[in-house]
């Protein structure tokens, strides 16, 4: 198994690679999700094996229905498994997992050292324009957090080099973010968006210090340690990132 970490996160948690599960081509190996066509029982493994990292149980983790909204859940309980349809899911219980599921989108973990909640953030290109990373920071700050102090990593997505558009969404993206989102392509006619920087401009305006925000530098898409639905035109795996609240006080 090979988890890739941010220096910025205290918090026990962790970016997966496709690498150290048991799914068979063309979900291998470490593929967490159900619904791409891969074997229940591999999946299964695959979540005990990745549970094992945190010393805890499959049972410990939660995550949520994705749809490419912008509905946060708060996950209270052991036991939850997938809570229901949103792109982001937080936790102030000790010991519970978090995490969303990716292929190219952007998963984003955040912490909160003051209160010891953790959140983690499912961002495609409709949940970076709709601001779902600001979603999940106002429920954060409704139960105790400071947004100043908050930490927060973007983990391995497609990146700028190969996220390439066209029709309205350049100009929709630069509507919200500024121009600084698009980066045009010498000789080319479509152009490629920038949703890490995106992120970042909503990170700031939420009051999150640009010093508290780690973006990784990884390509999905580039590199073939992981899971990516353009590389592999939609059939593939689906890597799982996670953060683990340690709060001692249970709720
Ligand atoms: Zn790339």
């Amino acid at each position: 198994m090979e988890l890739i970490r941010s220096k910025l996160i205290t918090s026990p948690h962790a970016f997966p690679t496709r690498a150290g599960g048991v799914s068979l081509s063309p979900f291998a190996s470490l593929n967490t999700a159900l619904t791409v066509g891969d074997e229940p029982s591999a999946v299964a493994k695959n979540l005990e094996r990745l549970s094992a990292e945190f010393r805890a149980t499959p049972s410990q983790l939660v995550t949520v229905h994705q749809v490419h909204g912008t509905t946060v859940l708060e996950a209270t309980a052991a036991g939850q498994g997938v809570l229901g349809e949103a792109d982001a899911v937080f936790t102030r219980h000790g010991g519970l997992l978090v995490g969303v599921k990716t292929a190219d989108c952007l998963p984003i973990l955040i912490e909160d050292p003051k209160t010891g909640q953790v959140a983690a953030v499912h961002a495609g290109w409709r949940g970076v324009l709709g601001e779902i990373v600001l979603r999940a920071i106002e429920r954060l700050v409704e139960h105790g957090a400071d947004a100043s102090q908050l930490h927060v990593a973007l983990g391995p997505a497609i990146q700028a080099c190969c996220f390439e558009v066209d029709g309205e969404l350049p100009a929709r993206f630069a509507a919200v973010f500024g121009e600084g989102v698009v980066r045009p392509q010498a000789g080319k006619p479509k152009v490629h968006l920038d949703l890490s920087w995106a992120v970042g401009r909503s990170l700031a305006r939420a009051g999150v210090p640009e010093s508290h925000v780690d973006v990784l530098p990884h390509c999905t898409r580039c590199d073939a340690r992981f899971f990516s639905y353009r590389r592999e035109d939609g059939r593939t795996g689906r890597q799982l990132s996670l953060i683990q609240c340690v709060r001692e006080t249970s709720l």
